[in-house]
C-alpha cells in the first residue's frame, strides 16, 4: 500500500512541544517508549480536535501514524489522550516545573534515538507531580540530573578543573568547563560562578551519591529554588541557548531566593 519508505507503526508518547502546521494543521513533538523523541504532523487535525483536545502540552498520548524513514515527517493518522495531568495544569510551581522539564527533554534528545529509560523517568516524574505534594521543583532537580548523566554530561564537582586540587574554602563553578574551579584558579574562567556552601554540598551529593536515596529527603525550599536554578543555567550552557521556562522561573522566585550567595548572571 505505501512505498517501502514507509511503514505503519503505533506507540504511545509525552508531548513535549505542539505548533500550527498550515491552515487546520499540527505538528507535534513527543517522546515516545518505542521510537525515542518523535515528529508527527497532521494536515487537518485542529479541525477533528473539535471534538475534544488531543496532543495537549505534557499529556501522554497514543499515536498511530506512517513512518516515514527518510524522513523525519511522520504523518498521523490518529491521536487519543491517555492521561492529561490535570493538578499539574492547576498549580503554577507544578506547571513551570513540567514545562522546564519536557523543554530540557525536547533539547537534550535527538529524534528517533529509542530510550526506554528516558520515556518512564519521564512519566514518572509527571505522576509523581501530578499526584503529590512534593516539592515539584525538587522533583524537576532529580529527573534532571538523571537525564543530565545519561546524556553524557555530568559535571565535575570532585575537583578544580585545573590545579586538580580538592578546594578548601569558597568554591566556584565554570559553566564553560563543566567543572568547579578553587579560588585559586579563578581567572582560569573569569565568568564562574561562586557557589555557596550547601549548594555546593548538595550538588557533590546528587551527582556523586545514591540518588535513589537522596531523593527521599527533600532540602528547605530556598535550596530547592537555588539548586533549581543552577541546573537550568547548566543545560543552558549545554544548549547554549535559553530555556523560556527557567525565564519565567526566574521572573516568579527572584523575591524568594533573593541574598542567596550563589551569583549566577541570568541572561
Ligand atoms: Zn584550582
Amino acid at each position: 500500500m505505501f512505498p517501502k519508505f514507509y511503514m505503519l507503526a503505533k506507540t504511545e508518547g509525552i508531548v513535549l512541544r505542539r505548533y500550527k502546521f498550515g491552515e487546520a494543521g499540527l505538528i507535534a513533538v513527543l517522546y515516545t517508549k518505542d521510537f525515542g523523541k518523535l515528529r508527527v504532523v497532521n494536515k487537518n487535525l485542529l479541525n477533528q480536535e473539535r471534538n475534544g483536545g488531543v496532543l495537549d502540552l505534557i499529556s501522554l498520548s497514543e499515536v498511530i501514524f506512517v513512518e516515514n524513514i527518510a524522513n523525519n515527517l511522520n504523518q498521523l493518522i490518529s491521536a487519543e489522550s491517555n492521561e492529561k495531568f490535570i493538578n499539574i495544569y492547576d498549580d503554577f510551581d507544578k506547571f513551570i516545573s513540567a514545562s522546564y522539564v519536557i523543554e530540557i527533554v525536547n533539547e537534550l534528545t535527538c529524534e528517533k534515538d529509542k530510550n526506554e529509560n528516558i520515556f518512564y523517568l519521564i512519566l514518572e516524574f509527571l505522576e509523581k507531580t501530578d499526584n503529590s505534594d512534593i516539592n515539584p521543583y525538587w522533583n524537576a532537580i532529580i529527573f534532571e540530573v538523571l537525564l543530565i548523566n545519561m546524556s553524557g554530561n555530568r559535571p565535575v564537582f570532585s575537583s578544580c578543573a585545573n590545579c586538580k586540587n580538592i578546594p578548601a574554602g569558597n568554591v566556584r563553578f565554570s559553566f564553560r568547563y563543566s567543572s568547579i574551579l578553587c579560588e585559586k584558579c579563578r581567572s582560569f574562567d573569569m565568568e564562574s560562578v561562586k557557589l555557596s556552601e550547601n549548594t555546593f554540598v548538595y550538588l557533590k551529593k546528587i551527582f556523586e551519591e545514591d540518588l535513589s536515596e537522596i531523593k527521599k529527603t527533600v532540602p528547605e525550599n530556598r535550596q530547592v529554588l537555588l539548586l533549581f536554578r543552577f541546573l537550568g543555567r547548566y543545560v543552558e550552557s549545554l544548549i547554549d541557548k535559553p530555556i523560556k521556562s527557567l525565564k519565567v522561573f526566574n521572573d516568579l522566585k527572584k523575591n524568594e531566593i533573593i541574598g542567596g550567595n550563589i551569583k549566577c548572571q541570568m541572561k
